[in-house]
Formats: C-alpha cells, structure tokens, sequence
C-alpha cells in the first residue's frame, strides 16, 4: 500500500513514520524548498511526548526537550510570584514528561527518522483526483504522484480540506498577536527550569526551558488585526506594548534578538465535523487550527498521525472504512481542544475584562492542584 502525505511540517512528517513503521510504502510531497517552522519553539505536552514515543523518538525527543520541573505565574508590575509549584506531579498522573523544544530541531528529527530521501520540495499541490480505487495529487510542476491514499498535512491554508468538505472555511482571528524567539537562559530573568509567566493588562510574556541552555521566550499583546509589521521596529514595538513591566520582562526585551524574533497574528477555525472523504484525510493543522493557548495543536497533529495509523493497521475493510474510523475516533477530541484553547484564550487576553481579573485574582491562591487539574484532562484525553 501507498500513502502520499502533502506537507511536511510536524503532522505530514509524524504521520509519514507512523505509515512507514507499519510497512506502508510512504512519500512526503511538500510546497516549500525548506520547511520552515512558524515560531521559534514549541511545547510538547506529555500526550504529544507519547506520540513521538511511540513513534520510536523517546531517546531523541529527550536530548532536544527542555527541563521543565515548575511553573509560576508573577505579577506583570512587581514580577511578584502569584503561585508556583512542581510539575512533577503531573508527570506521575499521566506517566511522560513534558518537553519544550526548538522547533527547528524538531523538525529535524521527525524528517531524519522519516528519511529525507522520501520528502519532495518545491511540490505545490494544485489539484487531487480520488478515481475510488486510487488518488492522484498534481503539483504546481506539472508532475504527479499516484497512491491509495492521500493525507492532507497542508496546515491552516490547507489546500486539500477544500476538496474534503467542498468548500473553503475562514479562518477567525483570535484578537491577539505573539512575538516569539529563543534566547540564552538568564537567571535574572527566570530560573532556568521554570515555566514563567508575567501576567497583566490582558497581556502575557512567557519564557520556557529548551535544551542549550536557552529559553523560549513569547509575549502575547491583544491588538487589532492588520498592523504593519517589521522585524526593524519589534524591540521599540514591545517596549511600548509593556512599559511598566517589571524588571525581568524588561531585561528580556533588551537580550532579545530582534531580527530572530517572529510576530504572528493569532487566528483559528471553527471545528468541523469531516476529516475524510473517500481515499482522503486531514490532519494537523489542516483538520483543526486552534489558538495556542493550551498549546495542543501540534500534539494534536501527533495524535491525529498514531491514531490514523492505528485504524489503517486494525481494520480490513479498506481504506475508506479504516479511514471514517479515524475521524469517528478524533473529531470530539480534537472539537474539545479547539474550544478549550479559545476559552483560554478569552480569559488570558482580557476579552471579558472582569474574567480575566478574576483569574489574575484566583492565581493568587492557586496551588497547583486546579491548574494541574486541567492540564491533566487534556492530557489524558489524548489516544496514549
Ligand atoms: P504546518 O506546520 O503548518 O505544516 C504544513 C506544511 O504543509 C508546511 O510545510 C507547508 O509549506 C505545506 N503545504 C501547505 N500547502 C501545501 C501545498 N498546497 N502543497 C504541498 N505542501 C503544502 N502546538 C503545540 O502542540 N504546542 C505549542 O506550544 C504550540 N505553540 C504554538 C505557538 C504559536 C505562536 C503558534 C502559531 C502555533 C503553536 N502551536 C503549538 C501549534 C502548532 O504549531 C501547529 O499545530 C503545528 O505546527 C501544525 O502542524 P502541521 O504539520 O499540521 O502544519
């Protein structure tokens, strides 16, 4: 049997060794000349660890994740601590660590182990046939490429969910913009296996442990869509999105490199129900582009790889079936997580400003226990 995976970000390339590893023929087309991640790093929660375990990278995804052994959230102003506590007992509960990781490294693994012999850049797919019995994809080259099945891993623009529902979707703009980058750890900003948050104003700034001794670094601002942007102006831009913030943010600002730090303007879609049509499925961002404030869309696009896997090799009544297997299997759960980060999201970035003070209020006496709480839900609801 033959898949053909359009996209090799980290769902085409996650699927790609999950069809390999169960002996299917496997082929990675992708648009790009370079696959270049939007973003400078990722957290990888216990359930997307599981995932790239079972995909045969539990040695590797170890050396590239971060130590991450606490979480503390302070106030934006005093950068007094709010709550903190150990992560440990997160990781007992849902037996995996959590690894944040560079996503250029990342990358680099998933395509490593899938073999770069069998990824093919700079082909767009342009069109797709399903006769019933084959899929046929056509690339903005004027070449083919013929399997049983074709999994559409082409991210938030995918091409291939508009042949899947017949139509295309909008993307919603989730009424903020992140700035994101690596820097080298600095104690003066946080300790250096923290997960740290400066909460305020609707706003946050975040820095996260990634191997070699650096931190991945987010600030998250609440803006309308459409500003102009220039990598020239993010230093003075963030100075003056969080002046008044106490001394660690600001130092932050001031190590930054600004001409390695990304802006993205948030967005997300609205769930859908259809995953598959016929010899055809989505996955990852293609099949569900969530906000990133459960930061889940990535372990997502891992799930939706072992999951589809899993159906192809458990049942024998053909593709199509074992493929409405996989979605009847994913759509509540992925459903779930696009809403439960847009619900974050809402009361991070002071959508409702009342509910956003009472949160800053309720950290105030947190524990840990009801944030771990919801952490380990989400985790827990994932397919290992
Ligand atoms: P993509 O990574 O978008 O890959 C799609 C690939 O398809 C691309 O390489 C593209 O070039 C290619 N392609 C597109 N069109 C075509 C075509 N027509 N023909 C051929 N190839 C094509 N997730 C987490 O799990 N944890 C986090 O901490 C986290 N943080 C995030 C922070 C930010 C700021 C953002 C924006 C997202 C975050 N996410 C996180 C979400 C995560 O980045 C995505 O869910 C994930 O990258 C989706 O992977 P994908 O392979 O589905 O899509």
């Amino acid at each position: 049997m033959k898949a053909i995976v359009i996209g090799a970000g980290m769902g085409g390339a996650s699927a790609g060794i999950a069809l390999r590893n169960f002996g299917w023929q496997t082929e990675i087309y992708e648009a790009v000349a370079q696959v270049k991640p939007v973003g400078a790093a990722i957290s990888i929660w216990p359930n997307g660890v599981k995932c790239l375990n079972f995909l045969g990278l539990q040695r590797q995804i170890k050396a590239i994740g971060g130590d991450m052994a606490s979480m503390a959230y302070q106030d934006y102003q005093s950068g007094q601590i709010l709550t903190r506590f150990p992560l440990r007992p997160l990781v007992d509960r849902v037996g995996e660590f959590p690894y944040p990781t560079a996503r250029a490294e990342l990358q680099s693994m998933l395509l490593d182990e899938f073999g770069r012999g069998r990824v093919f850049l700079n082909k767009r797919l342009i069109q797709l046939e399903d006769n019933g019995s084959q899929v046929t994809a056509g690339f903005a080259d004027g070449s083919t490429a013929t399997g049983d099945l074709l999994i559409g891993a082409d991210g938030t623009h995918s091409m291939v969910r508009r042949h899947v529902l017949g139509h295309d979707v909008k993307r919603r703009y989730a009424g903020y913009v992140n700035w994101n980058g690596l820097v080298e750890i600095d104690e003066a900003i946080a300790p250096a296996n923290q997960w740290t948050t400066f909460v305020g104003q609707g706003k946050r700034v975040s820095l996260m442990p990634v191997a070699g001794r650096r931190f991945y670094y987010f600030f998250d601002v609440p803006l309308p869509t459409g500003l102009k942007q220039s990598r020239d102006t993010s230093r003075k831009d963030l100075k003056r999105y969080f002046t008044g913030w106490c001394a660690p943010v600001q130092r932050l600002i001031e190590q930054l490199d600004p001409m390695a730090t990304n802006r993205v303007e948030i967005h997300d879609i609205e769930p859908f129900s259809t995953l598959v049509r016929g010899r055809v499925a989505l996955l990852g961002d293609a099949a569900h582009s969530t906000t990133p404030d459960i930061g889940q869309g990535g372990c997502a696009a891992m799930e939706d790889a072992v999951v589809l896997s899993l159906s192809l090799r458990a049942h024998s009544l053909g593709v199509e079936d074992a493929l409405r297997r996989y979605q009847e299997s994913r759509v509540e759960r992925v459903t779930s997580l696009v809403l439960k980060a847009r619900k974050r999201c809402d009361v991070t970035h002071g959508k409702d400003p009342l509910a956003t003070r009472q949160w800053y209020h309720s950290l105030e006496h947190e524990t840990g226990e009801h944030i771990l709480n919801g952490m380990a839900e989400t985790i827990l609801g994932g397919p290992l």
